[in-house]
C-alpha cells in the first residue's frame, strides 16, 4: 500500500498549497478532493439540476467524468479550472457535500488515487473516512482572519477584486455548514496532528509536515 498523507482542514487553511509543496518534495501524487465536490456542483449548475434535488445531484456525481490534464480540469471537454474556484462554486460544493449519497458516489474515485510512490490527499474527511489507513493525518487550521487574508491575496493575484469582510463571512458560513452537517462533519480525524498555520509561512508549514512524515 502506497504511503498516504491526509491533510484535512477548513476553508482556505492552505491545504492545497501545503499538499502540493509536500508532494513535490516527496514525488507523491496529489488528490484535491474539494475539486471533485466543486466539479459535481458545477456539473449540476451546467445541466440545470437543482442543488436541492439530492437524487438528481447524486446521479450527476455518479456519472461525471472529469479529465485532469496538464494542470487543467475539464468537464465534457469544457475547461472548468477557473469556474470551479469561485466562491459560488465553493458554496455549491459545500451544499451537495452534505448529501451522503454524493459522498458515496465520489468515494471510489478518491480511493483510486492511492498509488505508488505515495499520495498527499487534501480535504475534509481524508483521514477520517476516505483514507483511515493514512500513515500521517494532519488537521491544518488557521484563524478566520488569516484565512480570509490569504484568500484575498489569491484572488487578487488572479485579478479578482474582493472584500475581506465578505470573504470572512463566506468562509465562516462554509465552516458552519461543513462542521454542522450530519455526514463526515469537519473535525480532526482520530490520531490527527493539529497544525495551526496562522503564524507560519507556507514553507514553514510544509517543513513541519515533512518532519512529521520522516519521524
Ligand atoms: O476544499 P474546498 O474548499 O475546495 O472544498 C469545497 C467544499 O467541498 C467544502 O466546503 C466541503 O463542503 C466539501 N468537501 C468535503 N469533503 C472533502 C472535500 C471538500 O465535504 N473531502
Amino acid at each position: 500500500m502506497a504511503d498516504i498523507i491526509a491533510i484535512d482542514g477548513p476553508v482556505a487553511s492552505g491545504k492545497g498549497s501545503v499538499s502540493a509543496g509536500v508532494a513535490k518534495v516527496l514525488g507523491f501524487h496529489v488528490l484535491d478532493s474539494g475539486a471533485l465536490y466543486r466539479l459535481a456542483g458545477t456539473a449540476c449548475v451546467k445541466e440545470g439540476v437543482s442543488l436541492d434535488d439530492q437524487a438528481a445531484v447524486t446521479k450527476v456525481a455518479e456519472n461525471m467524468k472529469p479529465l485532469f490534464k496538464d494542470g487543467r480540469i475539464y468537464l465534457n471537454d469544457e475547461d472548468v479550472t477557473d469556474v470551479i474556484r469561485t466562491e459560488e462554486a465553493g458554496l455549491n460544493a459545500s451544499q451537495i457535500a452534505a448529501y451522503p449519497t454524493v459522498r458515496d458516489a465520489l468515494f471510489q474515485l478518491q480511493r483510486r488515487c492511492a498509488q505508488e510512490p505515495g499520495l498527499v490527499a487534501d480535504g475534509r474527511d481524508m483521514g477520517a473516512v476516505v483514507f483511515p489507513d493514512a500513515c500521517l493525518k494532519i488537521f491544518l487550521t488557521a484563524s478566520a482572519e488569516s484565512r480570509a487574508k490569504r484568500r484575498y491575496n489569491q484572488l487578487k493575484e488572479k485579478g479578482i477584486d474582493s472584500k475581506i469582510d465578505d470573504l470572512v463571512s463566506d468562509l465562516k458560513e462554509r465552516d458552519r455548514r461543513d462542521t454542522e452537517r450530519a455526514v463526515a462533519p469537519l473535525k480532526p480525524a482520530e490520531g490527527a496532528r493539529i497544525l495551526d498555520s496562522s503564524e507560519l509561512t507556507l514553507q514553514e508549514t510544509i517543513d513541519k509536515v515533512l518532519s512529521w512524515y520522516r519521524e
